[in-house]
Parts: C-alpha cells; structure tokens; sequence
C-alpha cells in the first residue's frame, strides 16, 4: 500500500485519488462521488439483474414443481397459491424492469430490492405451510433467496442485508404462527443467520473491490486525458472534444471558435532562468488558460510544449477576438519577469483565432489551419498579439 500511497499523493489532488487515499472501509463514498458510483452500477449490473430475475424465475417454477409432487396433502394447493401469486408479482417487475429500461433506472434499485423480498417472504409461507404436514419439510430454499440477494441481484450490501433480514425475520413469524417447535425453529434460523453471515462477508468483498475498481479506472481516465503539469485537458482529449463539438456545430448550425496560443521566447526564458522556473511559468499559465474555459462545452488544452488551446462552443467572431485579447492581457498582467525576450520584459501570449459555422461538408481540420495561419501572423507580426 505504501508505494501505491506515494503514487496516489503524485496526482492529488483529484476526486478519486483523494477517495482512493482516504479509503472507503464503511463502503461509502463522499456526498458527489457516492451518486456517481450508484449511477454507474445502476447501468452495470441491469444485465446482471435481468439474468438473475430470469433464472429466479425459472428456479421458482421448478420448486413449485416439486411442491406439486412431493406434497400429497391438500396443503399443498395453499403452497401452489403462495407460489402462483408470489411468480405473478416477479413477472409484473420483471417486465418493468425489462421493457422500458431507461425511463425505469431510478426504479431499479425498489424494483431489485421487491424481486428479493416478494420471493423471499413467499418461500418462508410455503416453509411454514410445508412444516404443518411435514417439520422435516426442507426450509433451506431461504438460503438460496438470501445467496440472491447478497450476489446477483446487484444491490449494495447495506440493501442486501436489509431484504436478507426482512425475510429470516418473516420466517421466524411465520413458522410461530404455524406452531413449528422452538427448537426446530431456533435450529433452522442458527443455519439461516450462518449463511447470512458467509453471504454478508462475500458480498462485502465484493462491493469494497467494484468501489476501488470504479475508483481506479475513473481516475485512469482523468490521467490519460489530461497533461500532468498544467491539469489542463491533453492533446488526445482535445482532438475528440474537437471532433464531437463540430459534428455539433454542424447539426445545430452553431459556430465554434478556436484560439491557438504561443508563448513568447520561451525557450529563451528556460535558457535564462532554467526549466524548473520555466515549468513553473506553464503552470500559471495553465491556470489562466483554464480559466478562460467556463462554460461545459469549452476546453482548455496544453497541445503540448509552451502551446496552449481554447476550444469555445456558440461564440461569435468579435467575442472569440475579445476573449482572445483577455486572455492576453492576463498572462501578460502575471507581470512575469523575462529578461531576454524582445517583445517586452514580461511574458507574453502570442493568440491565433478562427471562428467557423462548419458547413454540411467542411472538415474539422479547417477551423485548426486557419488558427494556426493566423498564430503564425501574430508571431510574424511582432508577437504578444491576437490576429484574427
Ligand atoms: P516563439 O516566440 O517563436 O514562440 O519562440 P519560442 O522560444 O517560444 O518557441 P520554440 O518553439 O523555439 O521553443 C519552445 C520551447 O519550449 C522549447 C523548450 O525548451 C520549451 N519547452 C517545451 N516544453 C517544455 C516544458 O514542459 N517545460 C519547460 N520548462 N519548457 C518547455
Ligand atoms: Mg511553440
Ligand atoms: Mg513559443
């Protein structure tokens, strides 16, 4: 854990790194983080949940079956009923969870925990009814609703324990009001809570790992789309958003701007001050360059070196060309000492903006050639400038 630590404490702070470091041993997340994770299993285990109510389906018919021909008293219709009406309530959730799955998500979760305790409370009925003709009747059918709860049906296990407990609590009822003998039922429930018990550890485990792996691979994805020294979005990242947002601009007929950003001399500046100091000036830079990026659709991106980006969705031209100017004048207002550049004695910003409403066949590359002419103005031009 410790060389795990020391890599962890490299990229913090970050949401999941920091979560990852603090640690999660009562399985829970903070406030934001927890909602994202319940979110992504909502949309992970449905295809766990919609084999799992499928095989609870058929494991119930089966059941039923033997009850038929194993029970020959007439008990044996009341158990055939509870059976009957507890496999009508399955396939009424079973076909909401099913059909309409995206209208039905915030259902999931009742609708999981209802597949648990319908079957769950029913088989404990059928047990007790069975136990009047027969106290040899098998009861252990309530582990295997329980096993269900804890592995298949993709709750949490504060939900699993909860349904779990419902159910053993609704057998101990049950088997009261049918009269089964006190050492019998204490027998049974000590065989019922060990199971629960093994269940509780397995399911345990297993949420604690699906936590650390949502955590771990979230926190992967932040790494491999952003640059380690300015925080900003990296040059992958960048390419797709630029994509994604002209296919946009393309369908809804909005413009979108680009404004491709120099540094002045910089190599100039890392040969007179040194690298560290250099990294530094990129640094209070990439905070400034993030800044300018406000609205969700907006990116800020290092393309790489001293080369920076800002990426801005529905902006006309003259605001494109008026952000362009801020964002110059506020690297030049860091009033950053450069003692061998011949434009100023600061450091400055050399901007090249295009603006572009992509047509039905216009190419994506366009908008980044034209920025990239008009930052090769602004340096010819005499540097710390904004061409257009
Ligand atoms: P111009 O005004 O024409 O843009 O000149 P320039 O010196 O800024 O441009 P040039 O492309 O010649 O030099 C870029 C320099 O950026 C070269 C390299 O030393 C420096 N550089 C690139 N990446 C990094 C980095 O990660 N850290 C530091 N400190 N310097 C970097
Ligand atoms: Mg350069
Ligand atoms: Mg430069």
């Amino acid at each position: 854990m410790t060389t795990h630590q020391a890599w962890l404490d490299d990229v913090r702070p970050n949401l999941y790194a920091d979560q990852l470091a603090i640690g999660f041993r009562r399985l829970r997340f903070v406030r934001s983080l927890e909602r994202e994770y319940r979110e992504h299993m909502r949309e992970d285990t449905f295809e766990l949940r919609r084999i799992a109510l499928c095989a609870g389906v058929l494991v119930w018919l089966a059941f039923a079956a033997l009850d038929f021909l194993l029970v020959a008293s007439s008990e044996r219709w009341w158990m055939l009923a509870i059976r009957l009406l507890v496999l009508g309530l399955l396939l009424v959730c079973g076909l909401l969870l099913l059909v309409r799955r995206q209208s039905h998500l915030h259902l999931l979760t009742p609708l999981s925990l209802t597949c648990i305790v319908v079957p769950g409370l029913g088989a404990a009925a059928v047990v007790a009814v069975g136990h009047t003709v027969d106290p040899g009747y098998p009861y252990e059918g309530l582990l295997l609703v329980c096993m269900a709860a804890y592995f298949l049906a993709g709750l949490r296990l504060s939900e699993a324990l909860a349904s779990s407990l419902v159910v053993l609590l609704g057998y101990v009822v049950f088997e009261l009001l049918a009269g089964l003998a006190i050492p019998r039922l204490i027998n049974n429930v000590l065989f019922l809570l060990f199971g629960n018990l093994m269940g509780l550890v397995g399911c345990y485990l297993l949420e604690y790992k699906s936590r650390e792996h949502f955590l771990v691979s979230r926190l992967m994805r932040v790494l491999a789309d952003h640059d380690s020294l300015t925080g900003l979005h990296n040059r992958r990242s960048f390419d797709r958003q630029l994509e994604r947002l002209w296919r946009q601009a393309q369908r809804e007929n909005l413009p979108l701007a680009l404004l491709l950003c120099d540094i002045d001399h910089f190599k100039a500046y890392n040969d007179h001050y040194g690298h560290q100091a250099g990294d530094a000036v990129l640094r209070r830079a990439g905070s400034v360059f993030g800044d300018a990026a406000r609205r969700p659709l907006d990116m800020a991106v290092r393309l790489g070196g001293e080369e920076f980006a800002v990426l801005l969705y529905d902006i006309t031209g003259e605001q494109a060309l008026q952000r362009a100017e801020e964002l110059r004048a506020a690297l030049a207002g860091l009033k950053i000492e450069h003692a061998r550049s011949d434009t100023a004695d600061v450091v400055t910003l050399s901007i090249g903006v295009a603006c572009v409403t992509p047509s039905e066949d216009g190419e994506f590359a366009q908008l980044y050639a034209h920025a990239d002419r008009a930052l090769y103005e602004a340096k010819a031009f005499g540097r710390n400038q904004v061409v257009a």
